[in-house]
């Protein structure tokens, strides 16, 4: 091999969701919106790519910052911009997790999170939630190698979500920093947000690629105290967000209604699935996101993902060697789902 660091020959790489030619599937595996962004967005881009993409744009992306703390109810220096909320992981990882070091995920969650402690050379500790998705007693105990706990909540694949009262608990009890990443927040009951002004080691991450209908525009930030983001700002590429993606992601969380609107549609879908899923006998997990865990107590989920998939459904199959397999269907439209449905009834 030419050369490449150890950490980086062991890596298995994280395998992103399969992203067909468009019109062929139904697409229920990525957690995209099925519903295009808010057409603010697109004129704001359309705006910012005819005035000028000559020059270098703003290293902090203040435009959004100064309007998502209004939004949020915190000042502008608690915002740290980032390309993608994967990109703000990146940054909190490289700055907190050293080579050795140790990393602590729950099992089974988001794979990233692995990903990204093996390219720093460090450990990362995957805990099980309970049975009943709680978090266990062993993701409460602190240790001194530990380095940084990431929590994603609502958590993916299953759906669920951590109360604020155990997040608040959890961070009191460790010594490092606690990241709640909070992709699917606006899909759940509560959140985090108010607790990193009572904590300096919490933070908490957002993203515009599920609620906001915007994975293609790569922007997500992080909400931090603002001594800790002037330090993290430090890690992050200079010019990390591009001048098209600070202005949609500006137009987008500004139009509060329109996010209000697509996020009542797929919580009204996402009943409709669980109720369609409870009638054929699935064993579904309660949702706080847009997409729903799930496995038939009879047929084998592989079955069911192959066969959706001959007929055009593409879901996610998930298969954790410590917990077991099932399929991860994304809120779609109401067409899409009782398109699902439909198949799904013709094969259990
Ligand atoms: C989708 C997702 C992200 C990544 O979001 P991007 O902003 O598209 O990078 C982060 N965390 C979790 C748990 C996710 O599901």
């Amino acid at each position: 091999m030419i050369g490449f660091r150890p950490e980086i020959q062991a890596l298995g790489g994280y395998t992103p969701g399969e992203q067909p030619q468009a019109g062929k599937f139904i697409k229920l595996n990525t957690n995209e919106s099925p519903y295009p962004p808010s057409p603010r967005v697109i004129r704001a881009v359309q705006q910012a790519a005819e005035s000028g993409l000559s020059r270098y744009p703003d290293p902090m992306g203040n435009a959004f910052r100064y309007r998502a703390a209004e939004v949020l109810g915190v000042e502008p220096d608690w915002i740290l911009c980032g390309n993608g909320s994967d990109d703000i992981l990146t940054i909190v990882t490289r700055a907190f997790v050293g080579n050795g070091q140790l990393l602590r995920l729950p099992y089974p969650s988001y794979v990233l999170y692995k990903t990204l402690a093996q390219i720093q050379g460090a450990w990362s500790e995957e805990i099980s939630w309970n049975e009943d998705w709680t978090l266990s007693a062993a993701f409460y105990a602190d240790s001194p190698q530990l380095r940084l706990v990431f929590l994603p909540n609502p958590n993916s694949p299953s759906g669920t979500l951590v109360s604020h009262q155990a997040i608040g608990d959890l961070a009191s009890r460790l010594t490092c920093p606690l990241l709640v990443d909070e992709a699917y927040a606006d899909f759940a009951t509560s959140n985090c947000l108010d607790l990193v002004r009572q904590n300096e080691r919490i933070f908490v991450s957002r993203t515009f690629s599920k609620s906001y209908a915007l994975a293609g525009l790569r922007f997500g930030f992080l909400v931090g105290q603002p001594h800790a983001i002037a330090k993290l700002a430090k890690v992050k590429d200079s010019y990390n967000c591009d001048a098209l993606s600070i202005a949609g992601a500006t137009a987008a969380i500004d139009d509060q209604a329109w996010l209000r609107d697509n996020v009542a549609k797929i919580i009204a879908t996402r009943q409709r699935l669980m109720a369609g899923l409870d009638a054929l006998g699935f064993a579904s997990v309660p949702s706080h996101a847009n997409f729903i865990w799930t496995r038939h107590p009879k047929r084998p989920s592989a079955a069911l993902y192959d066969q959706l998939k001959q007929n055009r459904v593409l879901v996610r199959y998930m298969n954790y060697s410590k917990w077991g397999d099932g399929l991860r269907i994304s809120v779609g439209t109401d067409e899409q789902i009782d398109a699902c449905l439909a198949l799904l009834q013709s094969m259990v």
